[in-house]
């Protein structure tokens, strides 16, 4: 039976992925009854159901790993925590890889996350062949590896992440588009859609890629880009061992990252075939060059699956700020709107506790679990752009595995 759609709410939540939902459960959590999230298409329509899901710490700065790292508690204790459904999370241990000079960053970086508690540690690429025998380490110093860290599967997180938000009283209407963020003054007041307007007071924007058709008519230019970008599956060999899953890579001499896929397979992703692109355009399909780009960067870090049979693949968008990072804010001159966007392809393993500090925020007045300051919008409207603790030299171009 279709949910009809109510004409007020305490908190309209726009986008069904995996940062509105979270947000709607957890403010729902905390005794908001009146939450409706609206969806363009049906859950995991974005961002998230496209996603690689790779759940692990590493960052270049301290604010998202620290994001990362609650998050992680939230997908390994999930039961407790959300109580319905699963993650489907799997911790077959992470490894970063860089070239030999950023090793000086990733050992800050490393340190860093140790100094907040972070279960990481410095490998040399001798250890790291123990570590994952199916790797070619030759042209690395050293690698940073998380051993509790891994994948999940981000359809079965949000599917379960909405089931917990249902049972709280959270009405999700999908097929149901936001046309506009209704204000009087500046001050919101509602939610438009075909079926009319839901009056409220509060609206969390969590709609990826397409963020930006709801904020320019408030006057809020972010210089956000969605971006196109594409994965590619290939099944593992007969000669090499079957039973067991290899280690979660994000290899950024190369621009591209591995995943055990299903039972014996592999996803690669291509961070550096990221494309800006029109959101209500895109096509879902994959390139030939992708197909080979996939091929050659795996070929060269697992040289076992050089051979291996291609599967398919897809294309999925997500929403690029201009510095790389996430903008996570109660955006100042429209009192009432807090948005989460330009997730940069990276803010599926974050969204858990995301979704904890925003609705913290909206109840309590600010965000408890993470201080959200440097994820701020001024940053980008006052051209002071977010600069990473200890970046790596190919920061640019990697964006999912950034
Ligand atoms: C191929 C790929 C691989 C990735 N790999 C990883 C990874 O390994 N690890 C990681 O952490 N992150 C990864 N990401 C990024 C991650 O998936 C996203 O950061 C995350 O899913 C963003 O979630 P979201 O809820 O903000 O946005 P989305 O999942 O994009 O959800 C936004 C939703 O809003 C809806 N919507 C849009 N406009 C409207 C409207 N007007 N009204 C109503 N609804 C609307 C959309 O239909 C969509 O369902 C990857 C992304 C891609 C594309």
């Amino acid at each position: 039976m279709a949910v009809e759609q109510p004409r007020t709410a305490e908190v309209v939540v726009i986008g069904g992925g995996i940062v509105g939902v979270s947000t709607a459960l957890q403010l729902a959590k905390r005794g908001i009854r009146d939450v409706v999230v609206v969806e363009r298409k049906q859950l995991g329509a974005g961002a998230t159901g496209k996603s690689g899901a790779l759940v692990r710490c590493h960052y270049a700065n301290v604010p998202e790993a620290r994001l990362a790292f609650e998050s992680l508690r939230i997908f390994r204790d999930w039961d407790n925590e959300i109580g319905a459904g699963s993650p489907g999370f799997d911790p077959v241990g992470f490894l970063r890889l860089v070239p030999p000079r950023d090793e000086p960053s990733l050992r800050a970086n490393v340190a860093a996350q140790q100094a907040i508690g972070i279960e990481t540690g410095v490998v040399t690429a001798d250890e790291l062949r123990a570590i994952e025998p199916l790797i070619q380490s030759d042209d690395l110093t050293v690698a940073a590896f998380e051993p509790n860290s891994g994948v999940a599967d981000p359809n079965g997180a949000l599917y379960g992440l909405a089931e917990a938000a249902t049972a709280l009283g959270v009405t999700i209407l999908t097929e149901t588009p936001a046309t506009e963020i209704v204000t009087r003054g500046d001050r919101v007041t509602g939610v438009a859609t075909p079926a009319g307007v839901i009056s409220t007071g509060t609206v969390v924007l969590a709609a990826g890629a397409w963020s930006d058709q709801l904020l320019r008519p408030l006057g809020l230019d972010f210089g956000l880009v969605p971006v196109r970008t594409q994965v590619v599956i290939f099944r593992w060999p007969a000669t090499v061992d079957q039973g067991r899953k290899h280690r979660v890579v994000v290899d950024s001499t190369r621009g591209s990252w591995f995943r055990p896929e299903g039972s014996a397979g592999t996803l690669v992703g291509l961070g550096s075939a990221a494309r800006p692109t029109n959101p209500e355009e895109v096509d879902e399909t994959i390139e030939p060059s992708a197909i080979a780009r996939a091929r050659g960067a795996m070929a060269h870090r697992f040289p076992g699956f050089a051979a291996a049979t291609m599967r398919g693949g897809w294309a999925g968008t997500y929403m690029r700020s201009p510095d790389g990072h996430p903008i996570i804010d109660q955006v100042p001159s429209v009192p009432g709107l807090w948005v989460m966007t330009g997730d940069s392809g990276t803010s599926f393993k974050t969204a858990p506790a995301i979704g904890v500090c925003l609705a913290e925020w909206i109840t309590d007045g600010a965000p408890k679990l993470v201080d959200l300051t440097p994820f701020r919008s001024a940053r980008i409207l006052d051209d002071q752009f977010w600069i990473d603790d200890n970046p790596y030299t190919d920061a640019a171009d990697l964006t999912v595995s950034r």
